[in-house]
């Protein structure tokens, strides 16, 4: 059976990276499969990374280093006691073989992550260096190649979105996104991300920059997509969120059959429909690229 990853559900296209086939999904998923290529390809054999208690990237790149027998270490913002109450990604992470480092401020984090090389360089290790949330330019292009199986959709089923939206964070995945469309000639599909964590012109700035360098990097033709990123649907920052985007995660598995979580989803989700009824556009052009998230949403207590 060929199982397409974008689906109709309820007149809404979904892009189900929440069921890329990788443990827990999601584009954390996606991104290490592809940094993962490149690790293996350049004999790296023990892979440093950091997260929050809920990290999808560090629980992605651990199980990747279980997949691959690599060492890997972990450095969690936090305190031990409490991740060693967490379900979803921590434990995961817990059950891994990874090594966690923790540390009380997030300022700490750079300086445990270069210990962790050290200590992996002293063992005639090579350790491989992964940024916080998988932004390097292997997770972005993962995103890139993305953009074909949307090609194929297309070509199937005679329609492309008007417009893609996405929760975006770090935002490798909306730079990515930007590049594959250029790449294969989506010339009237916008991306709107909406922000998790950053303000606008902060998010917008990165999106910009990585999308840029993408296609350097892969020689395609750059046409200067805008980088849009809302920041109307923040409410206040990183995992904070509204009674709206409450409603919209608590009914989801009703409405869709899909799990929209607090952090990520439900937002981006939220965040779209609002843009989409202030602007007068229509569920037939819009792709809610699903991210992922069924750990988070799993680990949320308030339903
Ligand atoms: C990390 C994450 C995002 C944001 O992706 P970026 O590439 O960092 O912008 C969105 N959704 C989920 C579920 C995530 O884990």
């Amino acid at each position: 059976m060929k199982f397409n990853l974008i689906q109709n559900i309820q007149g809404y296209t979904f892009f189900r990276d929440d069921l890329f086939p990788f443990l827990g999904g999601g584009n954390k998923g996606r991104k290490m499969n592809e940094i993962g290529k490149f690790v293996l390809s350049n004999s790296y054999n023990a892979l440093v990374t950091t997260g929050g208690f809920q990290s999808n990237h560090c629980r992605a790149v651990a199980v990747f280093a279980a997949q691959n027998k690599m060492d890997c270490t972990l450095v969690i913002h936090g305190s031990k006691d409490s991740f060693l109450k967490q379900s979803g990604n921590a434990k995961i992470m817990r059950l891994s073989g990874a090594e966690i480092v923790f540390v009380n401020e997030p300022k700490e984090i750079g300086y445990e992550m270069d210990e962790a090389m050290q200590r992996y360089n002293k063992k005639n290790k090579k350790p491989f260096y992964i940024f916080g949330g998988g932004h390097n330019i292997e997770g972005g292009y993962a995103y890139v190649k993305s953009i074909k199986e949307l090609q194929r959709y297309k070509i199937k089923h005679s329609w492309e979105p008007k417009y893609i939206f996405l929760a975006s964070g770090t935002g490798s995945t909306q730079s990515g996104i930007l590049a594959g469309l250029d790449k294969f000639n989506f010339e009237n599909t916008k991306v709107i991300g909406v922000s998790v964590a950053r303000k606008s012109s902060q998010a917008e700035k990165i999106v910009d920059e990585l999308y840029q360098s993408l296609c350097v990097s892969y020689q395609i033709s750059y046409t200067k997509r805008t980088s849009i990123v809302l920041d109307d649907y923040l409410c206040g920052g990183y995992g904070l969120y509204d009674k709206n985007i409450e409603e919209v995660a608590r009914t989801s598995v009703k409405n869709f059959g899909v799990t929209l979580d607090c952090c990520y989803t439900a937002k981006a989700f939220h965040g779209m429909i609002d843009f989409m009824n202030k602007n007068n556009i229509n569920k037939r052009d819009v792709l809610f690229w699903h991210t992922g998230g069924i750990f988070n949403f799993m680990a949320e207590a308030n339903q």
